[in-house]
């Protein structure tokens, strides 16, 4: 079941011009429309599924876990880069977070929360997904929560929190922003790896791009849209960082869905350019990585 939205998500203004018509490449090959808030410029998915019924655009293991996939070259190339995201995500939460209490909230299977862990981090972590959950938990005996809105004690305060391509799928953003203010230390850091919808290869692939990812995706960022959603609830963003390896990945997976084969050498050329264009600050990289701390003092 889909709704639409009367106002925009950030600037709770009406008014909105029709911003692009996509599909659902990945799984149900359904038609969704992006539409670009007349005030704000924020870009939503507009109608878009409730809370309640997108659990269906979900429901496939390899949205669950990219590495399902055995053998193989990409599976192989997978796994090295997932290797150096879990790092590099690391390195700077090590050097953002004022101490070593962390939250990652859409923790998936866990690498990441477990990494921290091995370092010395207290993890706690939250994922909806029941089989995901199950495996951080039992495979590398991590605390997570099945729900950040109802399950994680108002209480608690971690120094940083992280959610890593996980505010584009949100429904309700003013209510997680509230709690996320709760739960940060004064001193915390709050950490959100977002895709950029103005980056070169959102420009270059159009509809096909795959980090649109209808309709699971029901926002579509830009560096100024989450800077006005930062500001609306009291954060500063400090520094902005490029997530360089996945011009390469959505290049790979908008090739495949724009021509059905993933062209291995286009798909590098292109993500090549759009880290190269990405420095123009006007654009911004494919997927951004946002360090915001509160106001609040
Ligand atoms: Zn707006």
């Amino acid at each position: 079941m889909n709704e639409k939205l009367a106002a925009c998500p950030i600037c709770n203004r009406s008014g909105e011009n029709r911003f692009l018509e996509g599909e659902d490449y990945f799984l149900s090959r359904e038609t969704f429309t992006i539409t670009a808030c007349s005030s704000c410029g924020f870009r939503y998915t507009n109608p878009r599924p409730t809370e309640e019924s997108s659990g269906v655009y979900y429901q496939t293991d390899e949205y669950i876990s990219h590495d399902a996939a055995k053998g193989g070259i990409i599976p192989t190339l997978y796994g090295i880069a997932r290797y150096f995201t879990l790092r590099s995500k690391f390195r700077i939460v090590k050097r953002y977070s004022p101490g070593k209490t962390l939250l990652d909230i859409g923790c998936g299977t866990g690498e990441f929360l477990n990494f921290c862990q091995t370092k010395g981090f207290d993890c706690t972590g939250v994922e909806p997904s029941d089989k995901a959950r199950s495996f951080a938990q039992k495979t590398y005996n991590l605390e997570v929560k099945s729900d950040f809105l109802t399950e994680v004690n108002q209480n608690r305060q971690f120094d940083c929190i992280t959610l890593w391509h996980v505010l584009e799928h949100i429904h309700r953003l003013d209510e997680t922003f509230v709690k996320l203010t709760k739960l940060l230390d004064k001193k915390g850091v709050l950490i959100v790896a977002l895709p950029n919808s103005n980056s070169y290869d959102a420009l270059h692939y159009g509809k096909f791009w795959a980090a649109y990812d209808l309709p699971r995706h029901i926002y579509h960022f830009t560096k100024d849209t989450l800077k006005t959603l930062a500001e609306k609830h009291h954060f500063a963003c400090v520094k902005i960082i490029p997530q360089t390896l996945d011009a390469y990945y959505i290049s790979m997976l908008s090739e495949k869905y724009q021509t059905g084969s993933s062209n291995y050498v286009k798909a590098f050329f292109h993500g090549m350019l759009s880290n190269w264009k990405g420095r123009d600050p006007q654009l911004g990289h494919s997927s951004e990585i946002y360090i915001l701390k509160s106001k609040i003092v």
